[in-house]
Formats: C-alpha cells, structure tokens, sequence
C-alpha cells in the first residue's frame, strides 16, 4: 500500500508540475483548495466571485472537504504536493542524519494550534485587504511559481527556507504547525468516516505504529484512531506485525 501511495503522490505532484509548466488549460492556481476558503468571503460579502479562478477553487475545496468527511485528512497524505514534498525532504533526513534532533513532543502538542493562528491571521487580511495576501508566503505558490511575481522577495525565500528546513528536522512540519488548510479540514477531519481501528486483544503493544507515523498521532494509544492529523496513510497498518490488528473501518 506504501507504494501505491507513492504512486498517487507522485501523479498529483507531477500534474501540478505540469500545470506550473503552462502545459494545462489552467494555471496551477486553479486547483489550490485554500483559494476557495479565501475566496468565500468576497462571495457572502458582494454575491461574486472576486477573482476569475474562484468558482474553481471553491469547487475543488467542497471536494476537498467532501473528501475529509470521507477519510480523514487523506488528502494532505495523499494528494497534496506541498505534503508530498514535504514527506519526501523528511525521508531524506532520515537518510542521511537519522538521530537528527526533533520537536519534543511536549512543544508539538501545542505547536499544532498554531496553524489556526495562521488561518485567523490569513483570512482577517485577506478579507479586509481584499487580497490574497498568503499567496507570497504559501510553499505551494513559492515553488510552483519559480518564486514568481506575487511573492515578496526575501521574505517568500525566508518561508521556503523554513518549509525545507523544517521538513527536513520535522516529519510533517508545514501541515502540522502552519497549514491554514490543515486548520480548516480539521472539524472535518474528525468525523472522518474511513478510521483506522485497532483489536486491544490481540495487539502485543510493539510500538511499530507509533514510531511510523509521521504526524505522531500514536495509534497504539486508542481502539480508533480518530485524531485530526490521521491523513490514513496506512503505513501503520502496513507496519503492524500481527495480522488484522490494524484495520481499516468505516463508520
Ligand atoms: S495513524 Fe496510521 S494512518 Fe493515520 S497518519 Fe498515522 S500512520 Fe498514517
Ligand atoms: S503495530 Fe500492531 S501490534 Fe504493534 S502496537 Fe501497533 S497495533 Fe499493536
């Protein structure tokens, strides 16, 4: 299952690049789902849609959304490239400096809140400034654009720089402590239908999945796994060592 969850990543991130290309009939743009969260507002506010993109955005963020209600946060673990690329900068540190220091877990407990921060601070000047004003600071619009006109010079190669770096020490930096999109999905993430789900009597407590998982979600810890930053991976299904004490379930 890893591997075709390789695959799936590797198909979306290709598409984007494609897209980022000129290769496509739309821009790269059109598909970010946070465009469609920014673009509500001017929609409730005017009854239009402020940007030409919008009505795509917003459709692809309900899809998105539709999505999480479905299977938790599978999106960010399997579709988006910021994720992706993200995840594939961690298996790279893990290769070349596995004893590297990490975020302790005490910090990350409340690090993970400030991704709502980012979302308030995004959307309160976005909507007053009536611009899309994270475009500049978004990994996504940084590194498929080519660090392209709507970024702000040190400042986006600072925030690259800190997606990368922070990949790189951190499994999951970005969609963990800065994602506005993660911060959103979050409500809906947690009725998340599709849950991995774990037999108490027959688990020998290895600790195999807890140390697999890259949001540190801890699976050993509960029957089902219904924490938000679950984006079923699966890799903790695929690590357990006893058969079907991990499983996939739907409501
Ligand atoms: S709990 Fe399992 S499925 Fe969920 S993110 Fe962690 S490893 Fe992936
Ligand atoms: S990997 Fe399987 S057996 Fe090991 S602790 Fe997790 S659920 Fe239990």
């Amino acid at each position: 299952m890893r591997y075709v969850r390789y695959v799936v990543q590797t198909f979306f991130l290709g598409s984007v690049i494609y897209l980022a290309l000129g290769l496509g009939s739309n821009g790269f743009e059109a598909f970010c789902p946070f465009g469609g969260v920014e673009s509500l507002y001017g929609l409730f506010k005017t009854g239009n849609f402020t940007c030409a993109l919008a009505p795509l955005n917003l459709s692809v963020f309900l899809g998105v959304v539709g999505l999480t209600i479905l299977t938790k946060r599978s999106f960010c673990g399997w579709v988006c490239p910021i994720g992706t690329i993200g995840e594939w900068i961690n298996r790279l540190g893990n290769s070349i400096w596995r004893n590297r220091p990490h975020i302790p877990v005490s910090a990350d407990r409340y690090l993970r809140h400030l991704r709502y921060l980012v979302l308030a601070v995004v959307l309160y000047y976005t909507y007053t400034i009536g611009d899309l004003i994270f475009r500049g600071y978004d990994p996504y619009y940084i590194i498929f654009s080519g660090l392209g006109h709507e970024t702000y010079g040190w400042m986006s190669i600072a925030m690259l720089s800190v997606f990368i770096l922070g990949s790189f020490f951190q499994p999951m930096f970005f969609c963990r402590y800065l994602c506005p999109l993660a911060a959103v999905l979050d409500p809906f993430s947690k009725i998340g239908l599709v849950q991995i789900r774990r037999n108490k009597e027959t688990c020998v407590d290895c600790t195999l999945c807890n140390k697999v998982c890259h949001f540190g979600v801890q699976p050993m810890a509960v029957a089902k796994v219904t924490h938000r930053d679950c984006v079923n991976c699966l890799e903790c299904v695929e690590v357990c060592p006893i058969k079907d004490c991990l499983e996939v379930k739907a409501l």
